[in-house]
Order: structure tokens, then sequence, then C-alpha cells
């Protein structure tokens, strides 16, 4: 029977079970679509980078000697809607059966399904062959449990892929190095340049602009930072193993005013768009890792792992376990908007200036800058969630909903009440003068809580405890904050208060 195979834009497979085997009977179908550029305002890096990445991975397909059918963002035919493409093209190819691999946002699954059961001939779908867990291992992992820890998730993933295990325990005794991955990084060891690709982006940046796609961001043509193709994602995985592997533990959580990726890996894209499985990461890096143990501690490599096989997977499957309710979690009655200088970079505070103005121009900013940074300065400033997600599904390179919005509304701002978090990731300046350079040319003081030099973070993060505190009474990771809120004077915590309102009012003046 003939069949027609749709594929989506981020399931860049092609180590899948159905490309195996080359077969007329078969057509795959990928198109460039406006409901996908659409759904929220897209950096102009992400948007290229995933068209091209399509494109590439097109091309492989046909000439590996597989049918292919590939509407681009500007090509007439293109009706530019889900339902219409497919049942334009079912009827095309006059076949008997459409199949699709499951989309891992909730949004689209619901669509195809609805879109299946409207056609009248038969359809399947498939597993993706990406994730280490299937969608609901997690919901059943956890079945009967109140809390959700990530770290016996983690530990149950070590053991079940017998990664860094030994005998049935963790290698050299520990699971979890995270104590030894906080390192400030202050100059040394020196940062191995980022490797970026020469590639002519012009004329499918032409094409996006000419298709009326709106965007925001910055793009340098002449550096872009993203792979678009399996060997691209390849040689980076390499560059990563060899050349910032050796102290990604260390300085996980640094931040820096000019070294905008340290040590971080930028896979996320790679992965994220299927181009690279998580496994083939793991195992590369495991590889490299017991070929060099003479030079890379296990700290390093135990801190990666964590990410891919234990956040990533985790994140995946509380989506899954929670959607569709989850993208309307306010557990903590957060209304204001997101200040208007989240899109342009503009503003005295030096820290969010560079997290900001970093991820305009490159699409990226790592793990730190958007939890205790960007998304720290919005959840202090008591932020609607919908505002925060919809700027950090648009701004990254690698944000797709499922693992957007479980980092940013779970994660980042508390808004499921804790189910992915313990406690809200909220720091005054401390935290961040004590992880980076940002304090030291900035207008601000980090020491100054109040007048014209007061650290905004200093004013908004007691102002957060105090105004907050009815939602953290029954939480013990809160207790520390708690006492102190209620032992500090009340003149000084007044002063405080009124520090703060300004900035919530007036972030812009800041
Ligand atoms: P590295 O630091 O090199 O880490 C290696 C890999 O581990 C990453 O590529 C990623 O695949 C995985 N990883 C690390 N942390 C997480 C995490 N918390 N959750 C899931 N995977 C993780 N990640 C996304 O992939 N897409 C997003 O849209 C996204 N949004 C985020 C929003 C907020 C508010 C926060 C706090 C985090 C978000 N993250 C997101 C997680 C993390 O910040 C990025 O995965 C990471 O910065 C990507 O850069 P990297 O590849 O250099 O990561
Ligand atoms: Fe950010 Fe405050 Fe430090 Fe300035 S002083 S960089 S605003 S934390």
């Amino acid at each position: 029977m003939n069949v027609l195979r749709f594929i989506l834009g981020d399931q860049l497979n092609l180590n899948h079970s159905w490309f195996k085997e080359v077969d007329d009977s078969t057509t795959y179908l990928m198109a460039e679509m406006r409901q996908e550029t659409d759904y929220v305002k897209h950096h102009i890096q992400k948007v290229v980078a995933f068209f091209i990445s399509m494109r590439n991975f097109a091309e492989t397909l046909e000439k590996k000697g597989h049918r292919v059918i590939y509407l681009k963002i500007t090509d007439s035919e293109n009706p530019q809607n889900l339902e219409k493409l497919i049942s334009l093209y079912v009827e095309k190819t006059g076949v008997g059966k459409f199949e699709y691999q499951l989309p891992d946002e909730y949004r689209l699954d619901s669509q195809l399904q609805s879109i299946c059961q409207m056609l009248k001939i038969d359809s399947e779908a498939f597993d993706t062959e990406h994730f280490y867990t299937k969608r609901h291992e997690l919901k059943d992992f956890f079945k009967g449990k109140q809390q959700l820890v990530m770290e016996s998730f983690y530990r149950m993933m070590r053991k079940k892929h017998d990664v860094l295990m030994n005998n049935g325990q963790p290698e050299s005794g520990k699971w979890n190095f995270d104590q030894s991955n906080r390192k400030k990084w202050t100059g040394n060891p020196k940062i191995p340049e980022a490797k970026t690709y020469k590639k002519d982006v012009s004329s499918v940046v032409e094409q996006i602009k000419s298709s009326g796609v709106e965007t925001f961001g910055n793009l340098d043509e002449a550096r872009f930072h993203w792979p678009t193709s399996r060997i691209d994602s390849i040689s980076l995985l390499n560059y990563f193993c060899g050349h910032l592997l050796k102290y990604f533990g260390d300085y996980q959580d640094a931040l820096h005013t000019y070294e905008k990726f340290l040590f971080h890996s930028r896979l996320s894209f790679a992965m994220n768009s299927k181009m690279l499985s998580p496994k083939e990461v793991v195992d590369q890096v495991l590889e490299y890792y017991n070929n060099h143990s003479d030079e890379i501690h296990i700290s390093q490599v135990e801190g990666f792992i964590r990410q891919i096989i234990g956040w990533r997977e985790y994140m995946r499957g509380i989506y899954w376990k929670e959607m569709p309710g989850y993208a309307n979690h306010n557990k903590l009655e957060n209304y204001n908007k997101l200040p208007s200088f989240y899109w342009t970079g503009h503003t005295k505070m030096n820290c969010l200036k560079h997290a900001i103005g970093q991820s305009l121009d490159t699409a990226y900013a790592h793990h730190i800058q958007r939890l205790m940074i960007t998304g720290n300065f919005a959840l202090l400033t008591q932020t609607h969630p919908d505002e925060v997600d919809q700027w950090y599904l648009g701004i990254y390179i690698d944000a797709l909903e499922w693992v957007e919005i479980t980092n940013t509304r779970g994660m980042s701002q508390f808004a499921d009440g804790g189910i992915v978090a313990t406690k809200p990731y909220v720091s005054s300046a401390n935290y961040i003068n004590k992880m980076s350079n940002y304090c030291t040319d900035c207008h601000y003081s980090p020491k100054q809580k109040i007048g014209e030099q007061g650290c905004p973070f200093n004013a908004l993060y007691w102002n957060f405890l105090d105004e907050k505190k009815k939602h953290f009474a029954n939480n013990p990771r809160m207790s520390m904050m708690l006492n102190l809120l209620e032992k500090k004077d009340k003149h000084e915590l007044r002063d405080l208060k009124r520090r703060a309102k300004d900035i919530i009012q007036n972030p812009e003046k800041y």
C-alpha cells in the first residue's frame, strides 16, 4: 500500500527506522509552515536554523533515494495550514495510509490526532525514537508519589541505562557532584573560541522576510553559531568533548560579561531538532571520558550527563504528565507585564543588559543566565507567566514548548506551585555578584539596597518574599528566608517595598 509520511521540523532524526529502507511506495512530506513561524514571535536565527536544517535533512533523504515532497515557505502550492496540507497531499499522492511521528508538543499532538480522524484513510503514529524515555514513563515512575523529585528519577535513569555505574553503584561512589559545579570564572582556564559555521544564510533570510514572517533579534551572517545538519551537529559534539568537557562541571553555573558560552556545549538545538540523539551524545561523552580519564574528572562528566538523562528527560516527562493544565498555572498569582527592555536590552542593570543583549545577538543564553538573571528578575517583578513563557519560547534557538514551559513556568517562575522546583529560584544581588563579574561595572551597587545606587534585585527580593509569603508558609525550604524576613526592621522593609513598587511600576527607568 502507498503511504504518506509526515515529518515535522523538529523531527530530523536520520537514524529513525523509517529511513532504513528505500521504498518507492513511501512518500515523505515536509513543509515550512506559517502556523509554526507564527504561534509566537521567534528570533530570526531560530527560524533560519530550523529552515536550513529541514532543507538539509530533506536533501539527505533524497540523496539516499527516498521520495520527498518539500514545500518552502515561499512555495505557492504551500497551503500554510496543516489540515489543508495533509488533505491535499493525501489526495495528490493517492495513498492508502497516512503516518506521522509523535509530536513533542501538545498543540501539534492534538492537531494531528484530529486531522487523522478527519482523513478517510488509515493513519498511524510512530515513536520518534529519540528520547531515552517513553512519553509516560515518568508518570508511571512517580505513580502514587507526592513529590516528583528529579534526583530519584535521575538515579533510576543511571541504573536503567547503566550510565556511570559500577556493579550497581555510582562510579566513584557518588551520584551527584552538584556541590563542585559552582565555581566563578575569573579568566582561567582559557575558554576556547566558540565553534561557528560559515554558511550563506542570506537567501533563507530573504525568503523569511519576503513571506512576511515577523521575527526579532539580530543575525550576523558571517558568524552563524548553529549547526544545521547532522555533520555540523556531530562536529559540535566532538568539539565539546575535545575542548570544553574538561571544565564543563566546574563552571556550569558561572556567569561572565564577555563570555557568552563559557564551557557550555550549545548542543540543545542539535538535540531538540533531533539531528543528534541524547544517547549518542551521552555515549560519545562517556567514550571520550574513558579514553581521557587521566585528565578529565568525573565531576565534569557527571554534571553534563545529569543535564541530559536527568533534567532533559525529566522535563519532557513532567510535560506529558501535566499538560494541558500546566500551561495555565499561575500559582503565585503574578499579573504584571514583562518589562519592555526584554526586547531591547536597554537597561542600566548590567546583568540584564548582558543576558538580554546576548540573547538578542545569538538566540542563546546558558542555563544560569536564563534562571538567575532574566527569570529571577521576571519573577521578582511578579510578571505574568504567560508573558514570560512567550518571551522564552520566542527568543531561544532551542525553545520548544515541552522543554521551554517546564523550565520557565515551572523551574524559573514557580507558577506550578512546586511540581518541578522545591522552592522559587529568586535571589538578591548577592548571588549574582558571587557567580559573575556583572556587578563590577554596573550602574548599581550589589551591596546597597536603597537609594540611587541600590541594586534593584535587593529591594525586589525582600518585597517578593513579603508579598508572596502566604504561598510559602508550609514550605520548609523557605523557612530560613521567611525567618530573616520576619526579623527585618519594619522601617527598612517599608523603604525596600517602596523602592520595589517603583521598580515594578517603572522598570524602564532602571
Ligand atoms: P549545556 O549547559 O551544555 O547542557 C547540555 C544539555 O543538557 C543541553 O543541551 C540540554 O539539552 C540539557 N539541559 C540542560 N539543562 C536542562 C534543563 N533544565 N532542562 C532540559 N534540558 C536541559 N532548554 C531547552 O532545550 N529549550 C528551552 O526552551 C529551554 N528553556 C529554558 C528556560 C528557562 C527559564 C530555563 C531556566 C532553562 C531553559 N532550558 C531550555 C534549559 C537550559 O537552559 C538549556 O537547555 C541550555 O541552556 C542549552 O544550552 P547548552 O546546549 O549549551 O546546554
Ligand atoms: Fe545586576 Fe544588581 Fe549586579 Fe547590577 S548590581 S549587575 S543590577 S545584580
